[in-house]
Parts: C-alpha cells; sequence; structure tokens
C-alpha cells in the first residue's frame, strides 16, 4: 500500500484518555478512532492488525477440527429465559425492543443461540463431536470501559463451542482447543501463561484462562517457583504454615477507641495473625453474610460469593450495619447477635488457639477465643493466597505473584446449558441426553493491543511480525529526486510482485517526520533510501526491533527482506515461556 493513497493520520500528542502505553500508542498510531466510550472505529492499520490475529486464531481453529459460522448478533430474548439468564446476566447485557415491543439483546456471548442451533440439527450420537465457532462483534455494557480494546464496550471476539456425548468427548475437545489456544498466542508473539480460573457462579468443571504477562493486566495471577502450578487469585489457594499458639481463656477487655483490626492489636501487643476480622456483605438477593478472616489476611471476594451461591456482593453501608444490630470495628463471631446473617469462617481461623475478636460491644474486644470452644459456624476458604507461601501442587516450591492480562478463556460447561435448553440427542440405547458442551473465547482485539503492551519502546510499536499491520516498510527519504523515487517505485513494485505485504511512505514529507511515523507504527522490517547511501549503490535495512542498520546493495534488497522475514517467522515458532 502507497502511504500517500491511504488513510493513515498519526498523532504527535500523547492522548489525554489513554492511561496505558498501548492504548496511547493504538490511537496516535492511527490504528483507531474513538466513538464512545469503550467503542471504536478500527482504521486500515487497526483493521490489518484485526485480520491478521483473526486469521491466526481461524488456521488454528481450522486445524483442531472447529467450522466457521456466523451468527445473528441480535438475540431474541426468549433464548435467555430459557436458559436464565435474563434475569442473571445484569446491567452488562445491552437489551432493546424492536419496534413491535419485542425483547431482544446485542449477544455479548453466544451459548444460547448456538444451542439453538445445534439442537435443530444434531439428533443422534453419530453426528457428534462438533465445535462451531465464528469471529464477531460483541456488546457487553461494561460497568468501566477503559484501556482502548482491553475492556471495550463493542469488541471482537471468537466464540467456539464444542457438543460431545459424553464427559471423556468433552474433555477431549476441551484438550484440543487447549492446545490450538497455545499455538494461537505463540504465534502472535506473545509471552503468556495459562492458569487456572475460576468457574463463575454456576460452575463448570475445568476453566483455563490465558494470560498475557503484563505489568498493566488488570488480572493477578500467582504461578509456583518450582512446578508448573499457575493460577488465577481468584481460585488459588496455598499451604501455609501452622501456628496454633497457646491456648488461653476467654477474656473480655477494653478497647476504647480501636475499631480497625491493626489498631486493637497494636494496643494489645497482639500479633494480627492471631486475630480475626469482620467483613459484612449484602448479596444480590438481600441476605446478608458476615465474613471472618485472619487480621493480616485479605477476604477474597470471588471466594466469598462461590461460598454463598452469589452473583453479586457488595459490602454494607454503616448505616446497613447499625439497622442490623451489629457494632461497627467491635464485631466478633463469639455469640453473634443477629441470625439472620450468615457467618462464615476462613479455615486458618481454626486453626489458632486463641484469637483476638470483636465483642458485638462498643469498646471492647475479647482476647483468648477458639474456635471450636467458644463459637462455630460455617467454614470456608476466604483468603486471598500471599506471595511466599508454599506451592498446593507440588508442596515444594513458594508463589510468586504476577499480572497478566487476560486474552483467552476456555470452559468445560458440561450440561448447564444443554439441560436449561432441552437440546438432546439420542445415544447409543436410543435415549435423549443432553449435549456435553465446552466454549472458548478469545478477545481479538485485547490480544493485539495486549502485544503492544509487551512490545513497544519509547519511539513506538514494535510489532511481533505475524500481526504487525504490514511485514515491511520501505521509506524513500529523498522524494525530490527522481532517481529514488523510480527506484522506491519500483522496488515496491517488486515487493507487490512478489506477494509482500509492504507499505510504501512515498509522501513528500521531511525525513524527520517519516522516521517517527515508521518508529510509532512500528513495521517490523524497513527499508530505507536515503540520498547519501543510494549515491553509493546502497540502502539501508534495519529491525524495527533494535533499529541496527545494514547497507545492502540497492539490488539484492528483495532476498535480503525476505531472509529476515522468514528469520522473524522462525523465531515465533520457537516455544516461548
Ligand atoms: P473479563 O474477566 O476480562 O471481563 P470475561 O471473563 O468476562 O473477561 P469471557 O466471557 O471469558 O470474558 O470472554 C472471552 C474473551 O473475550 C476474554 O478472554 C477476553 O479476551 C475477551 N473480552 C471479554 N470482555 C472484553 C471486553 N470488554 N473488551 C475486550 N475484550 C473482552
Ligand atoms: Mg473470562
Amino acid at each position: 500500500m502507497r502511504y500517500s493513497r491511504s488513510f493513515i493520520y498519526t498523532l504527535k500528542e500523547e492522548q489525554k484518555e489513554a492511561t496505558i502505553v498501548s492504548h496511547n500508542l493504538l490511537l496516535r498510531g492511527g490504528f483507531m478512532v474513538k466513538l464512545a466510550s469503550g467503542i471504536y472505529n478500527y482504521l486500515p492499520l487497526g483493521l490489518k492488525v484485526i485480520k491478521k490475529v483473526s486469521q491466526i486464531v481461524r488456521e488454528e481453529m481450522d486445524r483442531a477440527g472447529a467450522i466457521e459460522i456466523l451468527m445473528a448478533a441480535i438475540q431474541p430474548a426468549e433464548l435467555w429465559k430459557e436458559s436464565g439468564r435474563w434475569h442473571e446476566y445484569g446491567k452488562e447485557l445491552l437489551r432493546i425492543k424492536d419496534r413491535g415491543g419485542r425483547d431482544f439483546v446485542f449477544g455479548p456471548t453466544h451459548e444460547e443461540v448456538v444451542t439453538d442451533i445445534v439442537r435443530k440439527f444434531i439428533k443422534g450420537y453419530k453426528q457428534l463431536p462438533v465445535n462451531l465457532y465464528q469471529i464477531q462483534t460483541k456488546f457487553r455494557d461494561e460497568l468501566r470501559p477503559r484501556f482502548g480494546l482491553m475492556r471495550g464496550r463493542e469488541f471482537i471476539m471468537k466464540d467456539a463451542y464444542s457438543f460431545d456425548k459424553d464427559e471423556q468427548g468433552m474433555d477431549l475437545s476441551y484438550q484440543k482447543m487447549r492446545d490450538a489456544y497455545n499455538n494461537i498466542f505463540r504465534r502472535c508473539g506473545l509471552n503468556f501463561r495459562s492458569v487456572e480460573a475460576d468457574t463463575g457462579s454456576i460452575g463448570g468443571k475445568d476453566s483455563e484462562e490465558f494470560m498475557v504477562l503484563s505489568k498493566t493486566g488488570e488480572d493477578e495471577i500467582v504461578v509456583c517457583d518450582r512446578c508448573d502450578y499457575a493460577s488465577n487469585v481468584e481460585r488459588a489457594t496455598s499451604i501455609t504454615e501452622d501456628e496454633p499458639g497457646e491456648e488461653m481463656e476467654l477474656k473480655k477487655v477494653a478497647t476504647p477507641g480501636k475499631e480497625t483490626i491493626s489498631d486493637v492489636c497494636e494496643f494489645l501487643g497482639a500479633d494480627p495473625k492471631f486475630s480475626a476480622k469482620a467483613l459484612v456483605y449484602r448479596n444480590d438477593e438481600g441476605n446478608y453474610f458476615c465474613f471472618f478472616v485472619e487480621g493480616d489476611d485479605e477476604l477474597n471476594l470471588i471466594k466469598a460469593m462461590r461460598a454463598t451461591g452469589s452473583i453479586e456482593i457488595e459490602m454494607v453501608s454503616d448505616e446497613e450495619l447499625e439497622n442490623l444490630g451489629l457494632e461497627k470495628g467491635y464485631i466478633g463471631p463469639v455469640n453473634f447477635p443477629n441470625r439472620d446473617v450468615k457467618v462464615l469462617c476462613d479455615y486458618r481461623i481454626t486453626k489458632r488457639n486463641n484469637l483476638v475478636v470483636g465483642a458485638n460491644e462498643h469498646g471492647f474486644h475479647l482476647v483468648g477465643a477458639k474456635y471450636g470452644r467458644d463459637f462455630e459456624c460455617e467454614l470456608a476458604d476466604l483468603r486471598m493466597v500471599k506471595e511466599g507461601e508454599i506451592c498446593p501442587k507440588c508442596k515444594k516450591g513458594r508463589l510468586k505473584k504476577m499480572r497478566g492480562i487476560e486474552v483467552g478463556h476456555i470452559f468445560k460447561l458440561g450440561q448447564k446449558y444443554s439441560k436449561a435448553m432441552n437440546a438432546v440427542f439420542l445415544d447409543e440405547n436410543g435415549r435423549a441426553v443432553p449435549f456435553y458442551m465446552g466454549c472458548y473465547g478469545i478477545g481479538i482485539g485485547r490480544t493485539a493491543q495486549a502485544a503492544i503492551e509487551q512490545n513497544h519502546d519509547e519511539f513506538g510499536i514494535i510489532w511481533p511480525i505475524s500481526i504487525a499491520p504490514f511485514e515491511i516498510e520501505i521509506v524513500s527519504l529523498d522524494t525530490r529526486s527522481e532517481e529514488i523515487r523510480n527506484y522506491c517505485d519500483s522496488l515496491y513494485e517488486l515487493f507487490e510482485k512478489e506477494g509482500l505485504d509492504v507499505l510504501y511512505d512515498d509522501r513528500d514529507e521531511r525525513a524527520g517526520v517519516k522516521l517517527n511515523d515508521m518508529d510509532l507504527i512500528g513495521i517490523p522490517i524497513r527499508v530505507i533510501v536515503g540520498k547519501k547511501s543510494f549515491e553509493e549503490g546502497k540502502v539501508e535495512l534495519s529491525l524495527r526491533r533494535d533499529r541496527n542498520k545494514e547497507k545492502i546493495d540497492k539490488n539484492s534488497v528483495l532476498d535480503r527482506v525476505k531472509e529476515l522475514r522468514d528469520k522473524l517467522y522462525r523465531e515465533l515458532e520457537e516455544v516461548r515461556r
């Protein structure tokens, strides 16, 4: 493509709306332009990247035996009522009405629609397994759209859905997708890890997320420094050292004005490990819960939701606390005062022989409290694991925390949707059995942007060649010289004829402007034609990633460029960890 006839407009200024580098670079590089909060237009450069990521995804999906379809974006509410999600999905679901007042949604995901398709056509076990996928625009009315394509409201997703006749089949389909995902993200040049993930409120069997490692990731993950254990903190567990402490008598002590657990412990000279703090929440159904975790532990909200079967939970206000008859700052599990509030304790609390807890009386705490002797309640894993704790898998290594960007998610759904929607096939014995399903998502735009987050420098983007908008850029630094112009024109034509993916900066612009744009846009292989070298019969070749220049005879550019291109692709074949 000739730059002069393209639609590429770069921006000099930092973009205020962007708080992470990849978002800023996508805007400045003219890859996209914002239309509304979380909604973007893709410009030619952005679209090319989207197409390249999509193509890699397609190739790997096809290779794994999945079949491409394209489902409707607008879906009738009836299907969502059948699955039960019309009521469960919450505010992220964009609900719309047609002129007849009928309810529809703009699809945030397609389990219902694909299940409806499959139940129409698949009648018997011999037609299974089947895996259908699509690449399509989704809409989720995210609470906080941000970071550009990372968390948009309108975004492009690849979603695949597998249907099997039994659990073993489902496990195999899942495994195939897992392998395909590893290939996809490796081919996109990403440094990633797959981690165990939370299976959501209804709970499926297995689930893994593919995380691109990056400081700006919204997810926190833990990895073992010895084995392959890796998990989203949402569900991570650990082995913690036992330290029961001495058994003591339960005693009430005055702790006037000491309302935070750290203040109380300091005042009493107690180790916060030997204390229990209370956190009171209300869920989507209006039920109240009081969670107790150790004083220096953090409540893991996802675990708290799972333990209580909640879809959403929210911390209660001071006023609500008062109405519940709970003394802020002095809430404790011994003689808990309100039977309508369900009490749950983290397991770790049961291991201590003496704890500082609230006395449920203003200005007082209890010391020496012991689970089983002084109080009892439902127990659950409620705590956030901490760095340095022991790996639950190999039981030797230590856990390390990192941040990640979730680019893909695979999930064994089991019969959740097929049962709810009565999607069945006849098995070998003529019995109607609901399908065993799996679902597998990849954020196309998020993947592209995650690649920038991992590959950039102070001058701009450094695209992995596989998903770069172009593989090669020719820059002519002297457009006034007819000789140089002719040479560049014919080099460009030669490249095009050879099927190379090339951008030719033929603009009548200053060299500085062109070189800056070239660094910003980040095309991996560059051919720079400047007056001085040209007079010596040479042009300059360089890679965006190191910007080291090599001078090449102006007649052997094609071969060298092809060599570099092949080398860059070969590098992506080597597994990165
Ligand atoms: P998140 O936890 O980030 O909100 P999710 O778990 O809701 O994502 P899935 O339903 O698993 O997302 O969607 C599959 C994939 O789609 C995700 O792995 C991610 O790459 C992408 N995705 C999800 N939400 C968005 C969004 N708002 N903007 C861009 N991509 C998204
Ligand atoms: Mg997810």
